[in-house]
Order: C-alpha cells, then sequence, then structure tokens
C-alpha cells in the first residue's frame, strides 16, 4: 500500500463540489486528503483517474472516488469499449469491464464459459 492524494479532492479534504455545505469534509477521504491505494492499482478508466464521475458531480462509482482501480493480471483492454470504461453514447460504465477498461485474461475466460 502506498499513500497517495486522494483524487476526488486533490488531497485538499474538502468535498470539491461543495454539495451540501461549504467546507463539508471528502466522502472519499474522510478529510485526510490521503488514501491508501496499493502498488499495483491502475488509474481508473472510467473517470480518468480523477476520481469524478463523468457528466456528474458524483463521486466516481468504479473506483469509490480513489481514482485508481484494481486489477488481476495478466489484463488486456476492454474490446466493448476500447478500454475508456464508457461505451460510446453512454454515461453508465462498460457493462462488461464494470467502468474499468481492462479485462482479466481470467475473467474472460470464465466469461466464456458462461455463454456456452
Ligand atoms: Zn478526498
Ligand atoms: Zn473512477
Ligand atoms: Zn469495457
Amino acid at each position: 500500500m502506498k499513500r497517495a492524494d486522494c483524487a476526488f479532492c486533490r488531497g485538499k479534504g474538502v468535498d470539491p463540489f461543495q454539495l451540501f455545505y461549504q467546507d463539508s469534509i471528502c466522502q472519499v477521504c474522510c478529510g485526510r486528503g490521503l488514501n491508501s491505494i496499493p502498488e499495483h492499482a491502475v488509474s481508473c478508466a472510467y473517470c480518468h483517474g480523477t476520481g469524478v464521475q463523468p457528466h456528474r458531480r458524483l463521486v466516481c462509482t468504479v473506483c469509490s472516488g480513489t481514482g485508481s482501480i484494481l486489477t488481476h493480471e495478466p489484463t488486456e483492454p476492454c474490446p466493448e469499449c476500447n478500454g475508456k470504461g464508457m461505451c460510446a453514447g453512454e454515461y453508465l460504465p462498460c457493462r462488461t469491464c464494470r467502468g474499468k477498461g481492462l479485462l482479466s485474461l481470467e475473467v474472460i475466460g470464465l466469461k466464456g464459459d458462461c455463454h456456452v
């Protein structure tokens, strides 16, 4: 694990959108401005590592606002969304990779079995 600046509030510890009241604390890092991120985490494809849900002023549902996601190696880009985490013309996370933009080969194998 490593300590990284909270993506959602950019390390400030306060809610970037001040949705509820002024100076409300960041709901992702609980006001600490830091999150514990596993070493092998990668940037969230869906929110581009910002921790913010695209088109909405909400915490990204894919990475829970941390801007990072965990994958099981080896991975390959999701063919459904071309690794973007979101299908063209849609706001919701890609259903195939759940917004991660990556598929682990393990998961692809399991999915194939399900579709026999
Ligand atoms: Zn934060
Ligand atoms: Zn995200
Ligand atoms: Zn996808």
